[in-house]
């Protein structure tokens, strides 16, 4: 039978939790992880666009209103008229007021910051220049407005450019910060898929591990099953495991052992005299048939000694029917000492034993019979505390082939033989002489 040997401690419940624990934990960090990192990912890319967007924003408003504060002192060198003032004072404070939105703004670039103070200067140039142009008396076709004019477009073309430079470091700022996303967005991709990749992996093992676990034991038990059921009562299940299937295979063996010690018992029961604890006269039929084989497969002889207990029947009578199975039980009892152990001796019938020596002829037959004859007519048997007798037995013995040539002629022969030994006073042993 071929052999497994498994050494687990653990049951398969506790196997099957931390397996399926194990493989669903990459998921659980995986749902998690992959959660707060595109929390986090989609957060910051929010937080860069809406600052981008509202620097980008209030710049295009600071633009147009720097624009919008040039044409106060424009109009006014058309036309001359000195509400243009007010105007100018208005846009102006709404400038004003731009500015410090614009740099109250947390810029991600100190240069933004920077340029969009550069143009607040110049704004403040600016302001003072139209301010002056807005106090000309005549300022409809005035030479020295119109160079003053001039020179404040100039300054406000500077501060549009200067803007102009900052909305552009705020684009550039948004591109950056969206590759940025998209960068932290790859990298969270590639850690999903590995941790993706090794979860199935931890997966694949563990379930090949456990299902490796569970399947051999089974198999084993099957295997062990299977020869125990095609007969083979000796076959144990090698399985050291310590968990469920390991107490099955434990519990198997235990029962196998039981029912193999049952069988033998059993089998010794149908083979033997339950009172001499002889072989029985069935099994004596099937040895005889198998020596008479025997004998012919290696041109052997072997011969069978008949043995009658003399006067039983007085033993009987005079003592008791349980002095008589005393009696039978100690003649058994030397016999079976007497001979040896190729020797077979069964209980034939009431009180006649049949003994075949395989082997031995009529010479060495007789020899071994004298030799049992005179140790049963020696032996003192107690049949109680205080009463023992003796007894003697007559023997008939035959030799195959020489006597007979089957199982049945032979037992005939030795019983005939047994009988002369009766007839020449008992307490005898008798070769076969011939049937007449
Ligand atoms: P013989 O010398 O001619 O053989 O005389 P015998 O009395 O032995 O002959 P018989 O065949 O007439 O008697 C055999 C007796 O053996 C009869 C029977 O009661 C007795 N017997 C047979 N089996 C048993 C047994 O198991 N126990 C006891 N106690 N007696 C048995
Ligand atoms: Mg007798
Ligand atoms: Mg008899």
């Amino acid at each position: 039978m071929k052999k497994i040997i498994l050494t687990l401690q653990t049951s398969i419940k506790k196997r099957f939790v931390t397996g399926i624990s194990i493989m669903l934990l990459p998921m659980a960090v995986l749902a998690s992880a992959g959660y707060i990192l595109f929390e986090n990912v989609i957060h910051s890319f929010e937080e860069a666009k809406t600052e981008a967007v509202n620097e980008i924003n209030s710049i295009a408003i600071l633009q147009k209103l720097i624009l919008k504060a040039a044409m106060p002192a424009n109009d006014y060198l058309i036309h001359g008229e000195t509400w243009e003032r007010q105007t100018f004072n208005s846009i102006s404070k709404e400038v004003d007021e731009a500015f410090s939105t614009a740099l109250g703004m947390p810029f991600g670039l100190q240069e933004e910051r920077s340029l969009v103070m550069s143009a607040q200067k110049e704004w403040w140039t600016a302001k003072a220049m139209s301010e002056r142009l807005l106090t000309f008396h005549n300022p409809v076709g005035n030479a020295a407005a119109s160079k003053d004019m001039k020179l404040l477009d100039n300054r406000t073309y500077q501060i549009v450019n200067l803007l102009e430079r900052a909305t552009k470091l705020a684009h550039d700022e948004l591109h950056m910060e969206i590759s940025r996303a998209y960068a932290l967005k790859n990298r969270v991709s590639l850690l999903i898929a590995v941790i993706l990749v090794l979860g199935l992996a931890a997966s694949v093992i563990i379930a090949i591990a456990l299902s490796r676990s569970i399947l051999n034991p089974i198999r084993a038990l099957e295997e062990g099953a299977d020869q125990f059921a095609a007969g083979n009562l000796s076959s144990r299940i090698a399985l050291l495991a310590k968990d469920e299937l390991g107490h099955l295979a434990k519990t198997f063996n235990a029962m196998a052992e039981q029912i193999e010690r049952h069988e033998k018992i059993l089998e010794d029961l149908s083979i033997h005299d339950g009172l001499t604890e002889l072989f029985n006269k069935r099994e004596f039929t099937r040895r005889i048939i198998d020596e008479i084989a025997r004998s012919k497969r290696y041109k052997s002889v072997f011969s069978l000694i008949m043995i009658d207990i003399d006067h039983f029947k007085a033993v009987n009578d005079t003592y008791g029917h349980q002095a008589g199975d005393e009696v039978l039980k100690a003649i058994s009892a030397i016999l079976k000492r007497g001979i040896r152990t190729v020797d077979f001796a069964a209980r034939y019938g009431g009180e006649e034993i049949a003994v075949i020596l395989p082997y031995i002829n009529s010479e060495g037959a007789y020899e071994a019979a004298e030799r049992l004859r005179k140790d049963i007519e020696a032996f003192k048997i107690s049949i109680s505390k205080e009463k023992a007798i003796q007894v003697t037995v007559s023997m008939g013995l035959a030799v195959f082939p020489d006597n007979a040539d089957t199982d049945e002629k032979l037992v005939t022969a030795a019983d005939k033989a047994l009988y002369a030994a009766k007839h020449a006073g008992r307490n005898h042993v008798q070769i076969f002489k011939g049937l007449t």
